[in-house]
């Protein structure tokens, strides 16, 4: 459980599977962690982060990239319409488009912020009701919109239910990723993040694996 030996299980993986070493972004996902873990990963000369929650994120990295320096902070948890500003002036990333009045939003926003964030489209691939994103059927359609409105999505995120087999999850995301010609895939957590690399990730998202487990207390 470390930085060091994620880097290495994923570099085994990408071999594994016949890719270029480096063609998968490790994600630490330091939501909740204690700031010492997350320094102690910095430290480590690490510079790519998660977070879910953009008031978390606005308390932390805003004063750590200041610190450290240039900090490319994803955000991987669901959006509310009215922090979109916010999350666009303070995220390199946002893994978590989801619905048309999010993407005309940030459309009307960029011109006001100055930029947009990178984006990705999350599909709700288990079709799960308590799981933000679209449905496979709707992804299409909602892909083609979003590139419409000249939003710069570069990619398809999915979190598969805990209880299927990832694999076919991770295969669907990357079909509609190939027909629509979307090059980035953020799939595969600490628990399959070797088969996400595998069926042909791109970012990957850890957090407990490298920062140990949360405690929400
Ligand atoms: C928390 C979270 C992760 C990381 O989960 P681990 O199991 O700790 O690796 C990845 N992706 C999303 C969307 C998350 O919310």
């Amino acid at each position: 459980m470390s930085l060091s030996n994620t880097l290495s299980k994923i570099q085994s993986a990408e071999s594994n599977a016949g890719r270029p070493t480096g063609s998968t972004k490790l994600i630490a996902v330091s939501k909740v962690q204690p700031l010492e873990r997350v320094r102690a990963v910095l430290d480590q000369g690490h510079r790519i982060f998660g977070e879910n929650k953009v008031q978390e994120a606005a308390g932390k990295w805003p004063d750590l990239r200041a610190e450290y320096g240039p900090v490319e902070v994803h955000l991987l948890g669901p959006l509310q319409t009215n922090k979109a500003r916010q999350a666009m002036e303070l995220f390199d990333a946002i893994h978590t488009l989801d619905r048309p009045k999010l993407a005309t939003t940030f459309a009307r926003l960029t011109k006001e912020v100055g930029r947009c964030p990178k984006l990705f489209v999350q599909v709700n691939t288990g079709a799960e009701e308590q799981k933000a994103g679209v449905s496979v059927d709707e992804a299409d359609g909602f892909i083609a919109m979003c590139v419409g409105l000249g939003l710069p999505v570069v990619g398809l995120m999915c979190i598969p239910p805990f209880d299927e087999d990832p694999n076919l999850h991770f295969a669907l995301l990357a079909e509609i990723a190939a027909r629509n010609q979307l090059s980035e895939l953020s799939m595969g957590m600490s628990s399959d993040f070797e088969v996400a690399i595998k069926a042909g990730a791109t970012y990957v998202r850890v957090g407990s694996a490298i920062f140990g487990a949360r405690s929400y207390d």
